[in-house]
Formats: C-alpha cells, sequence, structure tokens
C-alpha cells in the first residue's frame, strides 16, 4: 500500500485558491519531489499533508487512514509519523531551549520520556545526524546554520517517523554545507526506509535526489 495518497487536494486563503485539485501518491521509501514557481501552491500542500493547515476539500491519507475525517484527537498518533523539517534552519527551533530539550521535547509531549535512558538516547540522535554530543548544552545561535538543520532532522527523527515533509530544507543554507545535509537526508531515507515529500526548486538537487517529480503551477499539477 501507499504511505501518502493526496486525492484532488483544495486548500483557500480566502478568496485565493492556493491548492486547486492536486493528487499524487507516495510509496515506503520512495522520494517525491514538488518543484514549481514560488507562489504555485508546494508549501501549501506540504501543511496540508502535516495537517498544519486543514484541506477546504479533497482527501489526505496517511498508510491508508483518512487524516481529513479525524479529529485532533484521532490525529495525534499518526501525527508522530508525518514529521516537518523547514527551510529555516534557525526559525524552526526554540531559540531559548538548550539543543538536548529541543532533541527531547517529542519524546516529552509524547509520553515516551525515560529519565534513566533517554539522555543516551539524545545522544545517539546527535549522533545518527552527525553531530558532536558536546552541542546538546548548546543554544541555537551558537550553531551554524546547517548544524541546527541537523538539530531539526534530529527532532523529527526523534518521533519515529515514516514520512518527511522537507520544505526546501537546504535552501537557507551556505552552499558549502547543502551537500553534507542531502547526504545525511539520503542515508536516513536508505537506513530507515523513510518517504520524503521533497519540497525543492534546486534542478540539480531534485534530479539527484528524487524518484519522481511533480511539477505544480498556480496550484494544479502540470507534469
Ligand atoms: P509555494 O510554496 O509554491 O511558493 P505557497 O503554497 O506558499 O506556494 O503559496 C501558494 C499561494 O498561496 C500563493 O499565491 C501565496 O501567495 C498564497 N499564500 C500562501 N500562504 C498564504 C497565507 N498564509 N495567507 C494568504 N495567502 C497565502
Ligand atoms: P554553515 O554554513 O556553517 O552551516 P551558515 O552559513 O548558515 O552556517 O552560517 C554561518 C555562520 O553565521 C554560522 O556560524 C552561524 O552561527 C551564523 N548565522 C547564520 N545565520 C544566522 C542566523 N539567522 N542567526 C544567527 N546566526 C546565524
Amino acid at each position: 500500500g501507499y504511505l501518502l495518497e493526496v486525492r484532488d487536494l483544495v486548500v483557500r486563503y480566502g478568496a485565493a485558491t492556493a491548492v486547486d485539485g492536486v493528487s499524487f501518491a507516495l510509496s515506503p521509501g520512495e522520494t517525491l519531489a514538488l518543484d514549481g514557481p514560488s507562489g504555485c501552491g508546494k508549501s501549501t500542500t506540504a501543511l496540508a499533508v502535516l495537517q498544519l493547515r486543514r484541506p477546504d476539500a479533497g482527501e489526505v491519507l496517511f498508510e491508508g487512514r483518512e487524516l481529513t475525517a479525524l479529529s485532533e484527537r484521532e490525529l495525534r498518533p499518526l501525527r508522530r509519523r508525518v514529521q516537518p523539517v523547514f527551510q529555516d534552519p534557525y526559525g524552526s527551533l526554540s531559540p531559548r531551549h538548550r539543543i538536548r530539550d529541543t532533541v527531547a521535547e517529542p519524546l516529552k509531549v509524547q509520553g515516551r520520556w525515560n529519565p534513566d535512558t533517554g539522555p543516551a538516547k539524545v545522544t545517539e540522535l546527535l549522533e545518527r545526524v552527525g553531530l558532536d554530543p558536546s552541542y546538546a548544552a548548546r543554544r541555537p545561535h551558537e550553531l551554524s546554520g546547517g548544524q541546527c538543520q541537523r538539530v531539526g532532522i534530529a527532532r523529527a527523527l526523534a518521533s519515529e517517523p515514516r514520512l518527511l515533509v522537507l520544505d526546501e530544507p537546504v535552501s537557507a543554507l551556505d552552499p558549502s554545507v547543502r551537500a553534507g545535509v542531502l547526504n545525511l537526508l539520503a542515508d536516513l531515507r536508505d537506513e530507515l526506509g523513510l518517504g520524503y515529500l521533497f519540497i525543492c526548486h534546486d534542478r540539480a538537487v531534485v534530479r539527484h535526489f528524487a524518484d519522481r517529480v511533480i511539477e505544480m503551477r498556480d496550484g494544479r499539477i502540470t507534469s
């Protein structure tokens, strides 16, 4: 079965239709890229998949379950399996929290925090994304953009996701560190069998990284 199915998705902002009848499906372990000009509805599609914006019409199915039909309470265990990584490495981390608290937060919120084993789990997650465990005590402003993006990926992994929704995850990074973060994402995908919905407008990256590419324009799929 599919990991993710989007059927006839429609999302409006007031009178403006940002996503206008988009359909696609993604298999476990597959990377599907969304490409297209600024404003064509890529991010809005991502927000709808994450259920951070409820669609006006259409369906979003995760592992065959229709998310749009569920209440917030029913969504909670499924949300864990669909994790976002956003573009702004600093903006997506809480500036006042130490890195270890940011990575531990999903475990605590989800009732999975064990004081005996939690700290080692955080260390393991930081090492998994290529960060020295000594970074645990730092705050975001003490890290580079690339390092912050790795923290964001570690936090996503803490939830044990099946699908990552990556909205321009390397676009805000220094070009010299983009390849390192992309290689990390490729390793995680291969090791953990994660599916990726990957928003990216860098053709070279898309071609290298994605199994399939969907082109959008004015809220619709063009190819
Ligand atoms: P993309 O990610 O492809 O750049 P978006 O999904 O961000 O496109 O935007 C699609 C359309 O929706 C654009 O016309 C944009 O201006 C509009 N839009 C996006 N977010 C909002 C918002 N919060 N309020 C109103 N309009 C928005
Ligand atoms: P890198 O390429 O090393 O991953 P960046 O090129 O994003 O990191 O940033 C270079 C330096 O500028 C880093 O040391 C980082 O601390 C700092 N920096 C970049 N963006 C920000 C920001 N939005 N807020 C604070 N510091 C920043």
